[in-house]
């Protein structure tokens, strides 16, 4: 087959680096077709769109034999009984792409895109090494668009996913995403270092060369050195065309790529036109899907993992099967909503299913081989990694273990914790976090008050010392600032679920101390005006949770302020009133107006509405002034406001 390399990759390998070399020495050899060429330097911004000449429409497509029948008397009915030949082609699952040839080089390279317009990927298509740069041949076509697809071969992408397991990474789910995501890489390198490889199939605009039939376009574009799939066969007749679909569908894992059908397509192109188009498809295509593929297998075991959101996620442990050519022997089983749904137990048989992704899903189960002694599987009640209590909330689907500090979840919960509304750690910005955790440096809160410059010197990896130096005493510096924050700025930044912003400034103020919230009972912190039950009930759990009691006591003891200092509150005066502000006002900012209105218990809300207990208008007050009028609401203009503030 022509498709098959001349040379081993080994071999390539060699004559590419000589060739480096060669150019080097030789700048002046160097030709925009030269292998060496095929990958630039520096990524680009963003890609350009680009209309396609010709649509690239999408086939009719069918899922059993009956329809395929259909499919050629509606071909008879029109072309009689003249012989019918059809090219039977695997559909590969990948991603479309068009190459655009001027006089035998390669010039452009776009995406299908939503088939109208696509992505101008030029840089891209000329690192994947089965396109050709240059045209081979004699008789060259003068202008010329192919089109094929694009795919990334299953044991490179294997590879990539065994390195990204081993990094700690997330896998990717299947080839033909990885590759569409590759293809949209703004780095050629990439597509070049993944190896992704590219099937062509036909031709949508041709100048100085023509074709009769499918079968002897494929092998023209096999003499111009492109790659065509070599299983592509010649059909005398459906009955062939349906042997070829059994066969296929029985060998399919024996490729080196994901297919999901088979394309059927009229080989005679005086027929093709004859036939012509439908408003959406062509009359002489049809793309052949093969079903699902699935397996029976049983559940040895059903296992919880705890995501980085603190989510719990089952998952069923196979007796190891052979499904879609691999061993399947774990299948996502989603939520504990989705088990009670389906029923699955341990010792089931289990029909699982394997569409695109990586890790399979449970169908149903089998129940007529339902062991005698089975029992419906109950969700565990605490983190299977830290051991902390999980709890489901009602009402949503998902189990979530309460402890900020699990190392499943450290990541996500220490970026909240130095955000700038919560503790304001200057210097600590998401990628920061995040290594903090993964180099084991931070486990919880607390430790990040214990890092000293040259850990934190260390992790800023100095490669330029001066400037990591400084940035290694800011951070320092920032860290220590943040010991001192309100401690509703610490309420929040622990992430007790349900604890927004205004739930922790309402505790702060009631309570006054970190000490004084543990010791507080469910009904104590319900009878805070605003804080509903499930707040005072998610507070409550909080702290009873062992680790976050722990976790309470070394930020005390790392000197984090845990009690509210200032004054007590001014008063009540305020507590169920809403207030509006607009217009500017003289004696107080926004966030100062505010702070007097909460210091007596009110509240500050954006919009006016029934609800509303007073408008604070200042100068030059707008829309909200007409609406507070049309309501009836009462108005305060700024002096009414400082004798109002001056009762409370
Ligand atoms: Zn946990």
């Amino acid at each position: 087959m022509l498709a098959k390399p001349t040379i081993s990759d080994q071999a390539y390998d060699t004559l590419e680096r000589e060739l480096r070399e060669i150019e080097a020495a030789h700048p002046e050899l160097v030709t925009a077709d030269s292998p060496t060429q095929r990958v630039g330097e520096k990524p680009s911004d963003a890609f350009p769109s680009f209309v396609h000449h010709v649509p690239m429409l999408s086939l009719d497509n069918t899922y059993n034999e009956e329809e395929l029948r259909e499919f050629e008397t509606r071909i008879r009915k029109q072309v009689g009984d003249r012989p019918l030949d059809y090219m039977a082609e695997l559909k590969i699952d990948g991603l479309s792409i068009a190459l655009h040839y001027q006089d035998g080089q390669l010039v452009r390279g776009v995406t299908r895109g939503d088939g109208v317009r696509g992505d101008d990927v030029t840089p891209n298509v000329r690192a994947i090494r089965a396109v050709p740069l240059r045209l081979h041949g004699k008789h060259v076509p003068s202008q010329l668009e192919v089109r094929g697809e694009v795919y990334f071969p299953r044991s490179l992408f294997d590879a990539l996913n065994r390195e990204r397991e081993k990094a700690g990474e997330e896998l990717y789910a299947n080839p033909r995403n990885t590759a569409a995501g590759t293809m949209k890489s703004l780095d050629a390198r990439v597509v070049a270092e993944r190896g992704l490889d590219v099937f062509l199939y036909s031709v949508a605009q041709v100048t100085g060369a023509a074709f009769p039939s499918q079968s002897r376009m494929l092998a023209t574009l096999r003499e111009w050195g492109f790659k065509t799939n070599p299983e592509s066969r010649l059909c005398h007749g459906l009955d062939d065309v349906l042997a070829f679909l059994h066969e296929w569908q029985e060998k399919r894992e024996s490729l080196e790529y994901d297919i999901d059908g088979v394309v059927v397509k009229v080989d005679d192109f005086a027929l093709q036109r004859e036939l012509g188009f439908t408003s959406k498809f062509p009359r002489w295509a049809i793309a052949y899907k093969y079903p699902a593929r699935q397996a029976t297998t049983v559940v040895e075991a059903i296992d919880v993992q705890v995501g980085r959101t603190g989510r719990l996620t089952p998952v069923a442990h196979l007796t190891p099967v052979l499904l879609a050519g691999s061993t399947v022997a774990r299948a996502t089983l989603h939520n504990e909503e989705e088990i009670a749904r389906k029923d699955v137990r341990v010792g089931d048989s289990v029909v699982i299913e394997k569409g695109g992704d990586v890790i399979p899903k449970v169908v149903e189960v089998v129940l007529a081989k339902r062991p005698k002694a089975s029992v419906a599987w109950t969700p565990p009640e605490t983190c299977p990694v830290c051991g902390a209590l999980a709890e489901k909330p009602e009402g949503e689907a998902d189990r979530r273990c309460t402890n900020t500090s699990c190392p499943a979840q450290l990541e996500e919960a220490l970026k909240h914790f130095a955000r700038r509304d919560a503790m304001d750690v200057e210097g600590l910005g998401d990628t920061l976090a995040t290594q903090m955790v993964q180099t084991g440096l931070v486990k919880d809160f607390a430790d990040l008050y214990t890092l000293d410059y040259d850990q934190l010197l260390a992790l800023l990896a100095p490669k330029n010392v001066k400037k990591e130096s400084i940035a290694a005493k800011n951070l320092l510096a920032g860290i220590g600032k943040s010991k001192d924050r309100e401690l509703k700025r610490l309420l929040f930044g622990l992430g007790i679920r349900f604890v927004g912003e205004r739930a922790a400034m309402l505790l702060a103020r009631h309570f006054r101390s970190l000490d004084a919230i543990q010791a507080a009972t469910v009904d104590e912190i319900d009878a805070i005006y605003e804080i509903g039950p499930a707040v005072a009930a998610s507070v409550r759990h909080w702290f009873d949770q062992e680790p976050n009691q722990t976790l309470v006591e070394r930020l005390k003891a790392a000197g984090v302020r845990t009690e509210e200092t200032g004054d007590a509150p001014a008063s009540a005066a305020f507590q169920g009133l809403q207030f509006v502000l607009t217009g500017t006002l003289e004696g107080y900012t926004r966030d100062q107006a505010k702070a007097e209105i909460e210091a007596r218990g009110g509240r500050v809300t954006s919009s006016v509405s029934k609800k509303t207990s007073f408008l604070v208008a200042g100068a030059e007050a707008g829309s909200k002034l007409d609406k507070a009028t049309e309501l009836g609401v009462a108005v305060l203009d700024e002096a009414a406001f400082r004798e109002k503030l001056a009762e409370g």
